[in-house]
């Protein structure tokens, strides 16, 4: 048995309160004889609040019946704290509950807070509208695109009939304009290997990346007065694309997901160009990469005017059924600005639709702007002013890395900037050669598809 002096302070705190609902010195005197004798509780315990002490508090009262006169009825305080210990089980869910909801919302605050300080975006900070009207649609645009990227869930198809296909996430694919394309063939190169000779890279024919596209095409006020002309002119565009095999989706100002190309066919969407994800590098795209272009025109380095929120909850969900369908990476989902290539003036950005301001974020994808364009770095690219007017006027974290990575590799190599340049554009030679000669051999195969000029 211990000692008085080495009770918890707190059970003698409870002890003494409710020894002084006992009048009477001698019943006190006995009262407290009592319960201090008997085993004392886990101090640990006792420090939680209410619930700790509750079973010891029950007992105390107990003790406490037994010497309260039969006339005097229980206080008040005691009966609850009673009460509170028939129901103990009850209590403890609602603390255990009460105190997992408090923790989950502090982390809930903390990660806000953290993702609040950590969050601010290159396309963010290369938007000239970032200062201007508030009700600028570019604007709203990049903000919304200020989420983090969410993991991307398993999507199935839910429906299917001969005019749409619905999926669990809420996408509705619209047939009315689909249409066929040629087979895919194309080669997936390693981005160490892609110089050797030795190397093989096997032709593959499954989707690897989405390229997001605007379709440059003039639009009306979106107004609930253009309706009628507003259906009118994005049923010209969906029939201009199918009859020039354009993209495989366009997703139209109403947020209409309409598809083009079928997934398994080629698109002619992507022209000159280069995309690597660090590991993997694809040259001239159309073969390898799907095509979701939104019905809208951008404004010369003032990004793109009168995307819709319902555009950028169409190319969410779009963007999440084409990952889970083909297990796309993340990092292969670009825009067009910054793969297309002019591969006779060796320059980036021949087309420089979302170039800049694209919503990765809002569109479940992390920010490629921040991504280096190996195109610069290692298979010898340039770019000129042209090209960084068309983004705002700002060179962006990816662009600038790059440029750092080329400056480091000619000083290791003891040679020029221009030296290096020449010597990665070898490289890409190589490259550009093999997937050429197949992209010629299946257009000499589609005697109906011409290639064209898309874009003006
Ligand atoms: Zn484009």
């Amino acid at each position: 048995m211990k000692d008085i002096k080495q009770q918890d302070s707190a059970y003698i705190k409870i002890v003494d309160r409710y020894s002084r609902y006992i009048e009477s010195p001698v019943l006190r005197l006995k009262y407290l004889n009592a319960v201090l004798k008997t085993p004392q509780p886990d101090s640990l315990l006792m420090k939680l609040p209410l619930v700790g002490s509750l079973p010891e508090r029950a007992r105390l009262i107990v003790e406490l019946s037994k010497l309260l006169p039969p006339s005097n009825p229980m206080p008040l305080a005691l009966r609850f704290t009673s009460l509170l210990y028939r129901l103990r089980f009850a209590v403890y869910a609602v603390c255990v509950v009460a105190t997992l909801a408090a923790a989950s919302g502090l982390v809930f605050i903390a990660s806000k807070a953290i993702s609040n300080l950590s969050s601010p975006t290159v396309a963010k900070s290369i938007d000239p509208a970032e200062t201007g009207d508030a009700l600028d649609p570019s604007k709203a645009v990049s903000t919304i695109g200020n989420e983090a990227g969410l993991p991307l869930d398993k999507v199935w198809l839910v429906e299917k009939s001969e005019s749409f296909e619905e999926y669990s996430n809420g996408a509705r694919i619209l047939k009315d304009f689909e249409t066929a394309g040629a087979e895919r063939k194309f080669y997936r190169f390693d981005l160490d290997k892609v110089n050797s000779d030795n190397a093989n890279f096997p032709l593959q024919s499954k989707p690897v990346g989405i390229i997001y596209h605007l379709t440059e095409s003039d639009l009306l006020p979106f107004s609930n007065q253009y309706n009628a002309s507003l259906k009118h002119s994005s049923q010209a565009l969906m029939e201009y694309a199918r009859a020039h095999r354009l993209y495989n989706y366009i997703i139209d100002r109403f947020g209409r997901i309409y598809r083009i190309v079928r997934d398994e066919g080629v698109a002619n969407h992507a022209g000159n160009s280069i995309w690597c994800d660090g590991r993997s590098v694809y040259v001239n795209l159309n073969s390898s990469f799907l095509g979701i272009s939104f019905e809208g025109k951008a404004e010369a380095g003032k990004g793109p005017d009168g995307i819709t929120e319902a555009q950028l909850y169409a190319a969410r969900v779009l963007t999440a059924v084409l990952r889970s369908k083909y297990q796309i990476n993340d990092a292969n989902c670009t825009t067009h600005g910054l793969v297309s290539t002019n591969p006779t003036s060796r320059l980036l950005g021949h087309h420089t639709d979302w170039v800049a301001n694209f919503p990765f974020e809002a569109v479940g994808l992390t920010n490629k702007y921040e991504t280096e364009m190996y195109a610069i770095s290692r298979f010898g690219f340039a770019y000129d002013q042209a090209y960084v007017t068309a983004a705002g006027g700002k060179r962006w974290a990816g662009l600038s890395r790059a440029d750092s990575a080329l400056w480091e590799t000619a000083k290791k190599n003891g040679v020029v900037i221009e030296q290096q340049r020449r010597a990665f554009w070898e490289v890409f030679q190589r490259a550009y050669a093999k997937q050429h000669a197949i992209d010629q051999e299946r257009l000499a195969s589609e005697e109906d598809v011409k290639e064209v000029s898309r874009e003006p």
